[in-house]
């Protein structure tokens, strides 16, 4: 039984098609959602209808919640606020009730999600090093939790003797160890290495793995333009942050 771990999408439609295509190639059955499956690109609904079908497991991220619940953007970048506000006016009411009905955690047996972090995870920190996945570990009650937010792909691991963590591509579950591990973003990575990401977790072999794709950017920075979203959020997508 393998799993596919799908997070922060972005808006990004084809990116998606690209790793839900893989997936099919690589044997995964089974779906979850790690959130932001809006905001930044541009086809939203697209993006949400595609999930929504899907009808896995999924939690909310901070654009999802941005989005859905209309608040005020302040301590957003302006870069952000934009791609927000130019989703909002895309979705309908219905689809942002969708959004504003998703959990912040959720166990799917026998691995727990979550956008952020396990601690507090609707004040949507940033996990980047040890202290940060330590506050997290303390409330994780099952070996593998998989996170998104950074759009970093990183792996933290606590053991007897203490957390590790650091860039993966493959990680053999062990006993006596949990797992803390970023997907990274199918939609808009930001390892300065642009292909999608998303993670397969094999069940039977108890295996972890990191899957990175090409897709058409170029053809996703064409509809940003035409959408009238910033720049910015066209050029990143090359970039790769
Ligand atoms: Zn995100």
């Amino acid at each position: 039984m393998k799993f596919a771990i799908l997070s922060d999408i972005h808006a990004n439609l084809d990116a998606l098609e690209v790793v839900l295509k893989d997936t099919k190639e690589q044997g995964c059955t089974h779906y979850v959602c790690l959130g932001d499956v809006v905001g930044y690109g541009p086809n939203p609904r697209e993006c949400l209808e595609i999930i929504r079908n899907m009808n896995c497991p999924t939690v909310m991220g901070n654009h999802d919640e941005y989005v859905a619940k209309e608040q005020a953007l302040t301590g957003f970048n302006p870069m952000a606020a934009d791609g927000i506000k130019w989703t909002r006016a895309q979705l309908n009411a219905e689809e942002k009730q969708w959004l504003r009905d998703l959990k912040y955690v959720r166990a799917v047996d026998p691995f727990t999600i979550v956008h952020a972090t396990l601690d507090l995870p609707e004040r949507w920190a940033y996990v980047f090093d040890k202290l940060a996945a330590a506050a997290s570990f303390n409330y994780q009650h099952t070996a593998v939790c998989f996170n998104g937010h950074t759009h970093i792909p990183i792996a933290f691991i606590r053991t007897p003797a203490g957390i590790q963590g650091g860039l993966y591509t493959k990680i053999k579950i062990e006993v006596a160890r949990k797992y803390f591990v970023n997907v990274g973003s199918i939609g808009q990575p930001r390892d300065r290495n642009p292909k999608a990401s998303y993670v397969i977790f094999d069940l039977i072999n108890n295996v972890i793995e990191l899957r990175r794709l090409d897709y058409d950017i170029a053809a996703v920075q064409k509809k940003i333009r035409a959408a009238g979203l910033p720049e910015s959020l066209a050029q990143r997508l090359e970039q790769g942050r």
